[in-house]
């Protein structure tokens, strides 16, 4: 959400921000909601004005003995009581239409977001390491994991439908293992890590922007206002919702949690394999910080670098992509995306998406924080992926599959797989 009167002031300029964002939201629909409900607010409060002088009036009268008078005040006040009561529901109906107009505002853009329309046009900004040379015919992920037993396609298409799978064996070990390395890691940069509630109110997505705009995208609990939260990005911003927070320092929090995404939109899309599941798991990174744009732009490179660093442990090759306007979502100030080579693609996979929001979702969910003037200001706050299992598992398995069938795992991972250096090829 932004601020209403700096929207007042800035009408063009969130015009343009929508345009780039290419979403159909409609600016001078807003402003006109807003002037209605101005309009309404001023004829309540002259009504309420009107009525008090003549409730005064018709005391006054009484006092002084005047009946007559005080009658005819006495139904003016009932009349003006009347006028007032049919406005009252009128101005609520223009406190919700502006209210779900101000819910779907874009944030606006950072002025190094490049332009564009979709994902073809962000610009890659950095590439490390160097897609494996293969002597042999690899092998993508979904025959590397039936081939070792990793993953089990038919029986999570027989309990639980499309887009969903069970991990098994040395599988379900790795998943485990990359999501305890990123805990770990976070740990150790200062993090403080939350066992999240998955299952949140609905007011949880509006606070933290997820709703209205991507409500399709999430399941609801039937007969409950609950809903399965898509990353853990909504309960750890909610946590803080309506606090007055001490930001001496910025608060960096953690979870990981199960993910889960009706994918609305994306039939026919990554149908195959690991890249694309209902039901996945993330190690999530937010970060909430005063309303310090050189702080927060620091921090953005900060939860990027924690990611890259974690691809280096795990040795992939990757790039730092700098997401163009028109394949943001509306909350978005400025994204970078972390794509990681998939052999079996033969093209580098979205693996982690590191995002810049100001003060968007804190206005909503009312975070804020006291400046050394005393005011109270809303907080910045941003968020990005740590991993994100079992997407990440796509460039472990092919990007470390070996000559004699085995898969080689990295060294940092080892700890967390038992000491094991490879997965043996299958006998
Ligand atoms: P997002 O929260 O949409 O920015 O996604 C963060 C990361 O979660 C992505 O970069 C992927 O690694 C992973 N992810 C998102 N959606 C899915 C999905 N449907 N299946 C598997 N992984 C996903």
């Amino acid at each position: 959400m932004l601020d209403l009167a700096w929207i007042r002031e800035h009408e063009e300029e969130v015009r343009e921000t929508a345009r780039r964002k290419r979403m159909a939201f409609r600016v001078e629909e807003l402003l006109e909601a807003d002037r209605r409900r101005r309009a309404l607010v001023a004829q309540v409060e002259e009504r309420r004005r009107a009525r008090n002088l003549r409730s005064e009036g018709v005391a006054r009268c009484m006092r002084e003995g005047r009946a007559e008078e005080a009658e005819a005040l006495r139904e003016a006040a009932r009349r003006e009581g009347a006028e007032l009561a049919a406005l009252e529901p009128l101005l609520a109906e223009a406190e919700a239409a502006l209210r779900q107009r101000l819910l779907e505002v874009p944030n606006v853009v950072s002025p190094d977001t490049p332009l564009g329309a979709s994902e073809a046009d962000n610009v890659e900004l950095e590439r490390r390491g160097a897609p494996p040379e293969f002597g042999f015919q690899p092998l993508d992920h979904v025959e590397l994991a039936e081939r070792h037993g990793l993953a089990d396609f038919a029986r999570g298409a027989k309990t639980a439908g499309t887009r969903s799978c069970y991990l098994t064996g040395m599988g379900a070990l790795l998943h485990r293992a990359v999501q305890q390395l990123a805990v770990d890691r976070l740990l150790e940069a200062g993090f403080e890590l939350l066992e999240v509630p998955v299952m949140l109110r609905s007011g949880a997505f509006v606070q933290t922007g997820f709703f209205p705009a991507g409500e399709d995208q999430v399941y609801a609990l039937e007969g409950e206002d609950l809903r399965l939260a898509g990353t853990s990005e909504v309960p750890l911003v909610a946590y803080h919702a309506g606090e007055v927070l001490e930001l001496e320092r910025p608060i960096r929090l953690a979870a990981a949690s199960a993910c889960f995404r009706s994918e609305a939109g994306s039939a026919g899309r990554d149908t195959r394999g690991l890249y694309r599941v209902h039901q996945f798991a993330k190690v999530e990174q937010v970060v909430i910080c005063r309303a310090d744009l050189a702080e927060a732009e620091a921090l953005l490179q900060e939860i990027t670098g924690h990611a890259a660093s974690l691809l280096d442990a795990l040795e992939l090759p990757y790039r730092i992509m700098a997401v163009c306007a028109g394949d943001m979502s509306a909350k978005t100030y400025k994204q970078y995306d972390i794509e990681t080579w998939m052999p079996g693609r033969g093209a580098y996979g979205e693996t982690h998406s590191s995002s810049l929001l100001l003060d968007y979702q804190a206005r909503r969910a009312g975070i804020r924080y006291r400046t050394e003037d005393g005011s109270l200001k809303h907080a910045y706050t941003l968020n990005n992926t740590a991993v994100a299992s079992p997407r990440i598992l796509i460039p472990l398995l092919e990007n470390h599959q070996q000559e004699d069938g085995s898969i080689a795992i990295p060294a940092a991972l080892r700890p967390y797989m038992g000491g094991r250096a490879r997965l043996e090829p299958p006998a």
